[in-house]
């Protein structure tokens, strides 16, 4: 068994960007460009609540550090470097590799260098505690307070892969391999919309991640904006792996679905081609699927404009389970 600090230096310490103090002291030093501010955030993974104990490590690292990301492309935020907690219940070295990988590998996409943490024995189970830096001109920051009545309602990606995979591992839905093997992706190695929100910036109002479900992650929106909504069921854009699914299934998936780690944001629409330019510019598909309304509370209406009725619920770590 490796020691503590044989695994950091062995799995957590890369060079660090120029003039970046990394791991190995204290603290870790990072620049701020002038006029801009840091941008932070944090999320926990739990083992048997956030992920199963045997999912891939690559795939473990990979998401533990996209989660995080996501929030920062969901403020519009450049990443700067982040900071990785880890309570380990053992060091298994081919483990500590594969979920290093699949960490680095990510953050050397985005810029966003591991330059420091924590790293302890958990006489439980699995933690991993995630906090990304990132640097944002905030006048240009994409807060949850700035959706206007009258904003077109945007999300970028497809909707509802993620949740059709974790029900058919759940065994929430009946076993179907091929489905399975094409949503797993979007539950496992979710790409975080990083480019998307720093194009996003000075055009869009407000946006929010996906990690609760549509309805619940918009909800955060409206409630900090003062806001209501309406969503177009038709036009949300579904992944085409759930083709033929029943619709209570893709009404669940599509409203309620979470670990989406799409963006959803509001622009006026004045600003609709800028938005289809930003999503081109960042190879992200964007869709129009509603509007900001003076009215609290959402309304979800179907093709022939009728409210859906029977609307799912997001994901609540304390709500019934
Ligand atoms: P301290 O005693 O100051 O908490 P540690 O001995 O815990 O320092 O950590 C030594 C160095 O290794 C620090 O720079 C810390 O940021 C870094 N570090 C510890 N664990 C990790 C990790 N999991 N990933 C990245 N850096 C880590
Ligand atoms: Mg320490």
């Amino acid at each position: 068994m490796p020691s503590e600090f044989d695994l950091i230096a062995q799995y957590f310490t890369r060079p660090a960007p120029d003039g970046v103090l990394g791991v190995g002291d204290d603290c870790a030093l990072f620049p701020v460009p002038a006029g801009m501010q840091v941008a932070t955030s944090k999320d926990l993974l739990v083992s048997g609540r956030h992920f199963y104990p045997d999912v891939d490590p690559r795939a473990l690292g990979h998401k533990a550090l996209a989660v995080n990301l996501s929030d920062l492309g969901a403020m519009g935020a450049r990443p700067i470097g982040c900071l990785l907690g880890l309570a380990l219940p053992t060091a298994e070295p081919a483990w500590l590799a594969g979920f290093a990988e699949g960490f680095h590998a990510l953050a050397a996409r985005h810029g966003c260098a591991l330059i420091g943490g924590d790293t302890t024995r958990s006489p439980h189970d699995l933690v991993i505690s995630v906090t990304v830096f990132g640097a944002v001109d905030p006048a240009r920051a994409l807060r949850r307070d700035a959706a206007k009545p009258g904003d077109d309602i945007w999300v970028s990606g497809r909707l509802g892969a993620a949740d059709v995979a974790y029900r058919l591992l759940d065994g929430q839905l009946p076993a179907d391999p091929a489905r399975l093997a094409a949503t797993r992706g979007a539950l496992e190695w979710p790409e975080p919309r990083v480019a998307l929100g720093q194009a996003l910036g000075g055009i869009a109002h407000a946006a929010i991640d996906l990690s609760d479900g549509l309805l619940q992650d918009l909800g955060h929106i409206l409630t900090a904006s003062k806001a209501g909504a309406r969503i177009d069921y038709a036009a949300l854009p579904l992944a085409d792996a759930l083709a033929g699914l029943p619709e209570p299934v893709l009404r669940r998936a599509a409203l309620g679905g979470g670990d989406v780690y799409e963006l959803c944001f509001t622009a006026p629409p004045e600003a609709r081609d800028a938005v289809l330019a930003a999503g081109a510019r960042t190879g992200a598909p964007v869709a129009r699927v509603g509007a900001i309304t003076a009215e609290a509370g959402i309304q979800v209406r179907d093709a022939q404009g009728r409210p859906l009725a029977d609307l799912p619920g997001g994901f609540d770590h304390f709500g019934p389970a």
